[in-house]
């Protein structure tokens, strides 16, 4: 299989042409809207009777809508379209070990209804509550969902739809596509948290990101995951292992232990335990009950120095990290994803200090920038593997 980038696509001369055509029309209306034909075909080079019979059809489909009218240039005003945004398209599930989310969202990626639960290390009880979630969900929805997608915080094979490990609920070849699709009827895409954030911001990013061809997603959570992002697609590696760099070696006696178990591991030097466990020594009070990252963000903006303290210190590690992997990728640019994003004017500083070290070496650099996806990305990534097989397409070569 060769997949073919539609994001940057001039109209291309294969016998595919019509679906690609297609969704040539269907992604510039999804970033441009709104936007009349006239300006489509000025864009592409396609014929203005080939995108008035594709805007026929995806128009027939539900995908876009007629909007008003646009300024004249002369003629009569042209007719804008723009992607038909009312009713469910997708619905996205977000585990994460904190809480797992499942919600719907329209064709634009936009949140419409959502429910969150704490997940249950039994997989029976967590996936039987996430179907019982989609059946609610789907009951007020006319049929118009198309397919689910489940974003995993661990090793994931999305060919299969298969969980190979995911460490916080020691979960192991569990088969999360097959027990959530035998009871909803509906497909089921899996990947894994990283991939799916990447693929998030590959589509709905700032235009830095999304118009990227190489960049590099950071998640910071409990644990540090990578995304990949080569040539516009999503790089996976063999049964989608490629990117467990949260376990790459940085140093020793980090602050906790990795989810693998290790005191050496990116992931045990920088993720949001590892900020949580500076916070608790520097105050000396380790045995703080249920105290969340989000509360450390808001102390540390609040201008708390034993906060401040924590987040920087943890950034200087992800930020060790990230050069290495600037060095190693050279990408245009790395996006930190996770409520860390929150805290941006407290840690750029130090995520860039290690970086122009690198720089001073001669070394490759690459722009660093904060996550825009909001509050959930995690659920925004969920949702994006339902929708960005909507516009986007794998072709046979
Ligand atoms: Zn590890």
């Amino acid at each position: 299989m060769r997949r073919i980038d539609l994001k940057k696509a001039q109209a291309a001369r294969l016998n595919t042409i019509r679906d690609i055509n297609r969704q040539i029309v269907l992604n510039y209306v999804r970033e441009r809207e709104p936007i009349s034909r006239a300006e489509i075909a000025r864009e592409t080079d396609l014929q203005r009777s080939t995108i008035s019979t594709i805007v026929d059809e995806l128009e027939t489909d539900g995908l876009i809508e007629e909007f008003g009218e646009g300024e004249s240039t002369g003629g009569r005003r042209p007719t804008l379209l723009r992607l038909r945004t009312a009713g469910p398209i997708g619905i996205g599930v977000a585990v994460t070990p904190t809480l797992t989310t499942v919600a719907t969202s329209d064709l634009a990626g936009r949140v419409l209804k959502q429910d969150d639960f704490v997940a249950d290390q039994d997989p029976e009880k967590t996936f039987g509550r996430v179907v019982e979630c989609v059946k609610e969900l789907l009951s007020g929805t006319n049929g118009s969902i198309e397919a689910i997608g489940v974003s995993l915080p661990g090793l994931v094979d999305p060919e299969t739809g298969t969980a190979i490990y995911v460490p916080y609920f020691k979960w192991r070849d569990l088969a999360v596509a097959e027990m959530i699709s035998s009871r909803t009827g509906l497909p089921v895409i899996v990947d894994n948290d990283a991939n799916s954030v990447a693929l998030a911001e590959l589509w709905f990013g700032r235009p830095e990101v999304s118009n990227a061809r190489d960049f590099i997603l950071v998640l910071v959570a409990e644990g540090v995951g990578t995304g990949i992002v080569f040539d516009g697609q999503i790089y996976r590696g063999k049964r989608g292992a490629a990117g467990e760099f949260g376990h790459m070696i940085i140093g020793t006696h980090a602050p906790v232990a990795c989810s693998c178990g290790n005191r050496d591991c990116w992931e045990a030097f920088s993720s949001e335990r590892a900020a949580i466990a500076r916070y608790q020594r520097l105050c000396r009070n380790a045995s703080a009950p249920s105290f969340d990252f989000r509360a450390l963000v808001d102390r540390a903006l609040g201008g708390e120095p034993h906060a401040v303290r924590a987040l920087i210190d943890t950034a200087l590690c992800l930020g060790v990290g990230i050069s290495n992997l600037i060095v190693g990728f050279s990408p245009e640019a790395v996006v930190v994803g996770g409520e860390i994003a929150r805290a941006w004017s407290l840690v750029e500083k130090a995520l860039t200090e290690t970086i122009e070290h690198s720089v001073r070496r001669g070394l490759p650099s690459a722009r660093i920038l904060p996550s825009t996806l909001g509050e959930q990305p995690t659920l925004r990534g969920a949702l994006s593997l339902v929708l960005a097989s909507k516009f986007g397409a794998t072709v046979a070569a």
